[in-house]
């Protein structure tokens, strides 16, 4: 059984200056620039594909702004829906 990272990942949109280096360095390519402005007027940051996200935390690291939070749980890779061991997942 292979423990696996799950993430979740959370923007801060109206922080986000649309710098564009957390897009620029993701390594799977998840994160894109919104065509709708925040309220200061800049594209912000927005995932594509939250599921695909393992938490590597490197569009954390390269953010000036502290605009992404992340928060990882360790998870069975195999288990979450057919946990029998009374140890189910928290959501
Ligand atoms: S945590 Fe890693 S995989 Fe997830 S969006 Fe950020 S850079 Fe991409
Ligand atoms: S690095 Fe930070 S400020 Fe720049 S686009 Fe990404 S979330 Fe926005």
């Amino acid at each position: 059984m292979s423990k696996t990272k799950k993430s979740r990942i959370q923007f801060n949109i109206e922080r986000c200056k649309g710098c564009g280096l957390c897009v620029l360095y993701c390594p799977k390519g998840l994160l894109r620039m919104s065509e709708e402005l925040n309220s200061q007027g800049n594209s912000y940051v927005e995932i594509i594909d939250p599921a695909a996200c393992n938490a590597c935390g490197i569009c954390f690291r390269m953010c000036p702004d502290i605009v992404i939070e992340i928060s990882e749980q360790a998870g069975e890779s195999d288990g979450e829906e057919n946990a029998s061991d009374g140890q189910s997942a928290r959501k």
